[in-house]
Formats: C-alpha cells, structure tokens, sequence
C-alpha cells in the first residue's frame, strides 16, 4: 500500500477517535447535568414563576427539572435592552421551554438548534408581525431559524405564571423552534417515519385552520386566538398554548386536534389540570 493511502487511513482514523471521545463527553456531560437536581431556592422560582409546574404530577416535575438543567447548561441567555439576565429569568424561560419536551424520552440536547435565548425587558419591535393599533412592528417574541429565540421578558413571565389563559409567549416561540427544526416554518414538525402521521395532520390541522381564517375573516368568534389564521405556523404555534392551558376545552371542541397535539407531544394534558 502507498504511502499516501496509509495517511488518509491514519487520519481519518484519527479523526473519528477524536469525534467519539467528544461525542461520549458530551453525553456524558448532558447526563449529568440531567442527573443535578435544582436547588430549594431553584425550585421555589420555578413554582412561583411557571404555574404549568404545580399541575404536573411528580415524575414530570422530576423530568421538567432535568430537562431545564439541561437547557440551562447548554444554552447562552443574553440580554438585551438594558436587561440584565437573572436566574429568575434563566430558570422561568428553560422550564417553560423545556414543558413542550415532556414525554418524548429526550436523552440529548433539547431544541439541538438552539444556542441564543435573547430577552428583552419588555415588547421589542421586530421584522415580522404589526400590532394593527399601532402600525409599529412590535413584538413580545420570535424564532429564528439560526439558533436564536427572542422573548420580551414581561410578556414571557405574564404568560409563564397564568397556565389557564391560552396565552404563553414562551411555548409559542418554542413551538417555532419545534416547528422549524426540520429546516421549514410550515406548522409541520417533524411527525415520525410513519407517512399516515403526516396525512392525518395535513388533514385535521389544515381543516382547522382554514376554519379559524374564514371564521376570523368573518369577524365571527372563535375558540383559538385568531392570530392562529396567520399562517400555518401560527395556526400550530397558537394551537399549542391553547393544547397546553385549556386542554379541556381544547379536547372538547376540537377532539380531532386535541389529539393530534396529544400523539406529538406525547402528553395529555387534561390530566394535568
Ligand atoms: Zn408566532
């Protein structure tokens, strides 16, 4: 054999030693990260703060901590307009982000895509929606496709506290995160291998929405926020909050969503509340 075919060989062996034994440190560094239970005080915030906590029973409490001390050790928080990041915010935002991945067995990274959480004190103007009073693109948050998520503080916390509103700014934008994971903001994350998940939801969410954007339309009432008529992403974003503080209501009125939502997630939250 020549002698340059025997350094491809060396290096690449090279290489994926290396790419293993950082690979199994990582691992190994998520794990136990997952295996560190918060503090007293820690837990304290996160029950005051996040009011889906209280309606968990305790082995999701249990895995709620260990996934928010999973995001915390592995994501950068920034803050931006003059606020300065606490670890009410830190803890606040992981939980809350973290209540979308209950039940799906996450031994990795949560939102993998995600490095930046950037959190504004209050409303922040943005590129994409319009508050129509206003005119002014004003923002409580959003996702981005590069790893950002951007939440105003005030509205985050608002959300975070009341679970029983269908309003939560923070499992909206993680939605988002959801949503886009597989590289598109179409309301279709990532369903499984099987192709009658994909078709079922096409089906029942795609009804849905087309119900809340002629309903809106009309001016006449409806169950979700009729934000949700945006877009498709907004419609599953919007569903979301509504799925995860009035699951009741939810199941009733729309059973086929409900559970569509229930079969991703992999939770039922009617039987936190
Ligand atoms: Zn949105």
């Amino acid at each position: 054999m020549s002698q340059p075919l025997w350094i491809l060989i060396g290096t690449t062996f090279f290489i994926l030693v290396f790419w293993l034994r950082r690979r199994a440190a990582k691992t190994k560094h998520l794990r136990l990260l997952r295996q560190t239970p918060l503090t007293v005080s820690e837990r304290e915030i996160v029950r005051k703060n996040v009011g889906i906590y209280e309606t968990l029973p305790p082995e999701r409490q249990h895995e709620l901590e260990g996934l928010t001390q999973v995001f915390r050790g592995t994501k950068h928080f920034e803050g931006a307009g003059g606020l300065e990041i606490t670890e009410e915010i830190v803890l606040t935002l992981s939980a809350s982000a973290c209540v979308l991945l209950l039940g799906r067995g996450q031994v990795g990274e949560p939102y993998p895509k995600l490095s930046t959480v950037l959190v504004y004190p209050t409303a922040f103007t943005g590129k994409g929606h319009r508050d129509s009073d206003s005119g002014h693109a004003v923002r409580s948050g959003e996702s981005w496709h590069q790893g950002t998520v951007i939440l105003s503080w005030d509205n985050a916390l608002a959300g975070a506290v009341n679970d029983q509103d269908g309003e939560n700014v923070i499992l909206h934008e993680f939605a988002h995160q959801l949503d886009q994971a597989d590289g598109r903001s179409d309301g279709t994350p990532n369903l499984g291998p099987s192709a009658d998940r994909y078709r079922s939801w096409a089906r029942v969410l795609g009804e849905e929405f087309l119900t809340l954007r002629s309903r809106s339309e009309a001016g006449k009432k409806t169950l979700l926020d009729s934000y949700g008529a945006t877009n498709e992403a907004e419609f599953f974003a919007v569903a979301t909050e509504f799925f995860f503080e009035k699951p009741e209501r939810l199941r009733k009125n729309k059973p086929e969503l409900y559970q569509e939502l229930a079969e991703f997630y992999r939770q039922d939250p009617t039987h936190y509340h």
